[in-house]
């Protein structure tokens, strides 16, 4: 048998949380497995529980790491206050919890669960949560038992801990042994009977015995080592090339701002994974509207049927357009969110009987999700080149004006020629055109792509003029992005129709929404039925999705998350200009920044530098993945300034250790970035 590490613990003191040690210690030893023990915590007196486990073993234990001893017996906060000494924290813990790498680990807690560690409360759930150890956990006989376990056992489910059993220890009582069984089906049980300690006793090696048999079935049972391996049998990630990709990071878990592998490792989550992550990760508040909404309503139809949560949130998100937009269609991800939206504008055409607004007009280099009528309207050349064409017809603008940044303010086509190209595809299509679809401000998935305000100001105009929808895909800039709740709002825009998705459950469920001005609404209110919007998703207006976001929008309030971005942004500026030549084409809009390796061009996919890039990363604790070579940071707009200061100090790490690659490998630029036939994935 493999045998794990493990953390005992109990369900509160003086349940003989200590005995179980010495009996697991012992029963390993003779099992020939050298078991160690490691107490991180003592109160009441240097080593004593330590001590009272080698009088029963009559041997002296190995114990490899340093502990936190305490002389007053209460918990470690309240005992490190008495001493005047520094109280455990969870970091430190985890720090010397890493530094063992000899043999498996028995770690004994102090008190229960929730005991705190310290006077910033952490507790020894934080630690358990950090280490993911599987759990023995301790009870008693005594009354009142049941309680204290099944909240103890209800808590470390929440969170997900493996638990390897519980250990009932005392006078044998059936009768509580069977009341737990049967409320704690999934668990399991055993009793550890009251025999004397001496530890050569036949009593004791019975009942030792007896503990190693259960504890070795449990651990067969939640045997995790494997997992990353089964991944590359069973897996077809998105956007990846399997054949050549490096093995992607094994992540456990996450908080704030930062990702856990499995190895212990640390990364800053520089993607907000995939754009989605605003609030930072594990934010409590979010995770207890969740639980709640679970229990309460998790999901229901949503067509004839309508629920508080979906409501309630369609109220907010309309507040939050300051009178723009009027109605909200749900579905569950960004894609679906511009379908629902391309749908919108070609069905309110057909239903006012006007039967030649057939074409979309969409720009170089967007990006609207990979569903076909999302693809129909994009960039054809990169992402979407085997999916050319689609459902839709579409007709193609000019590439957006751009400017890549402010410190290099050329774009691809200049202003004035950008604005005659918008004014020359109105002249010729605007009768025909059902919608326009744009990426406002912010291209993301093609590279990060800033437009001319002005230009898409111009654009917006015309929309107006024209009578076309203006339809804007926010799925990425919305949420706070782009330096306001939509960047719509920060560039002057008037929109008919708002996709959003990435932020709206700050990253914890996917739910998308597509909201509309009430005269596109009006466009399908008729006496025929076959007039309404015909379009629906199975999990449209998820009850949990809508809790989750409603929880988002209070953290934004709370911590002031919509004008977060704008103050990132200033500090992306400096940073950029306080850059030398190692990247070139820096560029910033709301909590985003941007620009491309020196020296490899704009649109040079297969520059070995930028292919270089995300291991470089991984290698400074930053999680990375570049456009091509265009490379990012989107960090979670919770990022606190330290925080921020040393991500930035972190990737200037990493263009230090790029630069021998990216001189060794200069490439032209090209001129243009999606002329090239530029293969980008998001
Ligand atoms: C990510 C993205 C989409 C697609 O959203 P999914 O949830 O991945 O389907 C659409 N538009 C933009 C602008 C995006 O960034």
């Amino acid at each position: 048998m493999h045998f794990p590490n493990l953390f005992v613990t109990a369900t509160g003191t003086d349940v003989g949380k200590t005995i179980i040690s010495a009996a697991l210690l012992d029963a390993a030893a003779r099992h020939g497995h050298q078991l160690q023990y490691w107490k991180p915590v003592q109160t009441g007196g240097v080593d004593i529980d330590r001590h009272s486990i080698e009088a029963v073993l009559s041997r002296p234990l190995l114990c490899p790491l340093p502990s936190f001893s305490y002389s007053k017996p209460a918990s470690p906060d309240q005992a490190a206050v008495a001493d005047k000494a520094d109280p455990p924290y969870v970091a430190t813990l985890m720090q010397r919890f890493r530094q063992h790498s000899a043999g498996p680990l028995l770690v004994e807690g102090a008190g229960g669960l929730a005991t705190p560690l310290n006077e910033d409360n952490e507790t020894w759930l934080g630690f358990m949560i950090a280490t993911r150890l599987p759990v023995v956990l301790v009870s008693s006989t005594r009354l009142g038992t049941i309680n204290h376990t099944v909240l103890s056992l209800e808590t470390l489910d929440a969170h997900d801990i493996p638990v390897l059993g519980v250990i009932l220890n005392g006078p044998h009582d059936q009768a509580n042994l069977q009341s737990l069984q049967r409320m704690m089906p999934h668990h399991r049980f055993t009793s550890f009977p009251e025999i004397n300690f001496e530890s050569q006793s036949t009593q004791w090696m019975a009942a030792t015995d007896g503990l190693w048999k259960f504890l070795k079935e449990a651990s067969e049972e939640i045997d995790e080592a494997t997992w990353i391996e089964t991944d590359k049998k069973v897996l077809w990630h998105p956007y990846t090339q399997h054949k050549t990709a490096p093995a992607p990071a094994p992540i456990v878990r996450a908080k704030g701002i930062h990702l856990y592998t499995e190895e212990g490792d640390e990364l800053i989550d520089g993607t907000s994974s995939w754009w989605t992550c605003s609030i930072g990760h594990g934010h409590p508040e979010i995770g207890a509207a969740i639980r709640r909404q679970q229990s309460r309503l998790d999901h229901c139809i949503f067509a004839g049927a309508t629920h508080r949560p979906a409501v309630e949130l369609a109220e907010k998100l309309i507040d939050l357009t300051e009178g723009h937009l009027q109605r909200v269609f749900y579905s569950d991800n960004g894609s679906c969110a511009v379908e629902v939206a391309l749908k919108m504008a070609s069905q309110g055409w057909k239903n006012k009987g006007v039967a030649d607004r057939h074409l979309f007009l969409h720009f170089k280099g967007a990006y609207h999700g990979d569903t076909f009528g999302a693809m129909a309207l994009a960039e054809h050349d990169g992402l979407h080149g085997h999916q050319r064409g689609g459902l839709l017809a579409g007709v193609e603008a000019t590439p957006v004006t751009a400017h890549r940044s402010r410190l290099c303010p050329d774009g691809p086509a200049s202003l004035a020629q950008g604005l005659d190209a918008l004014d020359a595809i109105f002249a010729r299509h605007h009768q025909n055109l059902a919608g326009v679809l744009i990426e406002p401000w912010l291209q993301g998935a093609s590279g990060m792509n800033i437009q001319e305000l002005s230009w898409l100001q111009h654009l917006g105009r015309l929309c107006r003029l024209h009578g076309v929808p203006l339809i804007l895909d926010e799925v990425f800039t919305g949420m706070g992005r782009a330096g306001a709740p939509f960047a719509f709002l920060r560039a002057g825009l008037e929109p008919d129709i708002v996709c959003i998705a990435k932020g709206l459950t700050g990253g914890n469920l996917p739910l998308a929404a597509t909201l509309c001005r009430e005269d596109i609404f009006a466009q399908f209110e008729d006496d025929d039925r076959q007039k309404a919007l015909l379009h629906g998703h199975t999990f449209s207006g998820n009850p949990i999705g809508c809790a989750a976001a409603l929880a988002t929008l209070k953290v934004y309030k709370k911590q002031n998350l919509f004008d977060r971005a704008l103050q990132i942004e200033d500090r992306f500026m400096q940073w950029l200009e306080s850059q030398d030549d190692r990247i070139e084409n820096g560029r910033t809009l709301g909590g985003v920044m941007a620009w491309e390796i020196a020296g490899t061009g704009f649109g040079s996919y297969f520059s070995p530098a930028a292919e270089a890039m995300p291991a470089i990363a991984r290698r400074h604790g930053l999680l990375l993945r570049p456009l091509g070579n265009t490379m990012y940071f989107v960090p979670p707009l919770s990022i606190t300034s330290s925080e921020l200061e040393d991500a930035l100090q972190r990737i200037e790490r990493c263009l230090d250790d790029m630069l021998p690659l990216s001189l060794s490998h200069g490439l032209t630029p090209a001129e243009h970035a999606f002329e090239d036939g530029a293969q980008l994935s998001p």
